[in-house]
C-alpha cells in the first residue's frame, strides 16, 4: 500500500496555519481514505456522483465531503442529502438546482464559484465576466440553501511557475473584489480554493485558503 499517513501528514506540515487541506480520494480505494481518516483527517474531495455515494455508504459519517468535480444538474439530487461543500458551480442553472435539492433536504449546502482563469480550453469554470454578470443579477440572493462561501480555480497545467502564480494573483484580486462588492457583510465569503499536488505550495503563497491535494498523499490514481 503507499504510505498514506507518512505523505498526508508531510502535506500538512507544510502547509501553512489556516490553510485547509481538502484530499482528493477520487479512484483511491477506502482503506486509503480510512489510513488519512486515522491519522485525523476529515476533508476528502470526490468528482463522480455514485463513486462518492458508494464511499459514503462504507466510511464514518463524521467525514466532510467536498463534490469537486463537474457536476450535472440531474446528480444534484443524489448529493445534496449529504455534501458539505459543492465547489465547482459554474451556472446559475446549477446554482438553482442545488437551492432546490437542498430545500427538499432541508439544509443548507455552501458552494464555492468555479473560476475559469486557466489557458486550457476543456476546462469548465465561469469567466471573471460571467461570474460579476451571475452575481450582480441577484436571484442568488433569494437562495437560503445554497451559501456562496467564495472561490475555486485551476492553475494552467505549465511549469512555468510565473504564470501559474500570476494567475492565483488573478483569482486572489478577484475575491476581493467580489468581497468588496457583493459580500462584504458575509464573513462566511471567506474560502479560495487553489492549489493541487503541482501548484499547492505556490498557491498557499498567493492567497489559498483551502488546497486540494490528491495525488501527493495517495499516489498515482489508477482509473
Ligand atoms: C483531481 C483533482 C484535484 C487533485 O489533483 P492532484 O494533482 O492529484 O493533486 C484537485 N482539484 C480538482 C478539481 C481535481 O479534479
Amino acid at each position: 500500500m503507499y504510505p498514506v499517513k507518512e505523505k498526508l501528514n508531510e502535506v500538512r506540515q507544510s502547509l501553512p496555519q489556516g490553510v485547509r487541506l481538502v484530499a482528493i480520494s477520487k479512484f483511491h480505494p477506502e482503506e486509503y481514505i480510512t489510513a488519512a481518516y486515522e491519522e485525523g483527517q476529515r476533508v476528502f474531495g470526490e468528482s463522480h456522483e455514485q463513486e462518492l455515494a458508494l464511499k459514503v455508504k462504507k466510511l464514518p459519517q463524521d467525514i466532510e465531503w467536498h463534490f469537486i468535480g463537474h457536476l450535472q444538474t440531474n446528480k444534484v439530487k443524489y448529493i445534496a442529502p449529504y455534501i458539505s461543500m459543492i465547489e465547482a458551480v459554474d451556472s446559475l442553472k446549477l446554482l438553482r438546482e442545488i437551492e432546490k435539492q437542498a430545500a427538499k433536504a432541508d439544509r443548507v449546502v455552501r458552494v464555492l464559484l468555479e473560476l475559469h482563469i486557466a489557458e486550457e480550453a476543456t476546462k469548465y469554470g465561469l469567466t471573471l465576466d460571467a461570474c460579476r454578470q451571475l452575481l450582480s443579477d441577484g436571484e442568488w440572493r433569494q437562495m437560503s440553501h445554497v451559501q456562496i462561501c467564495g472561490l475555486m480555480m485551476m492553475a494552467s497545467n505549465v511549469d512555468d511557475e510565473a504564470q501559474i502564480c500570476q494567475e492565483f494573483d488573478t483569482a486572489a484580486r478577484f475575491f476581493d473584489e467580489l468581497k468588496r462588492d457583493f459580500f462584504a457583510d458575509a464573513p462566511y465569503f471567506c474560502e479560495r480554493s487553489w492549489g493541487m499536488s503541482q501548484d499547492y505550495h505556490l498557491a498557499v503563497q498567493h492567497g489559498s485558503t483551502m488546497v486540494r491535494v490528491g495525488t501527493t498523499i495517495f499516489g498515482p490514481r489508477i482509473y
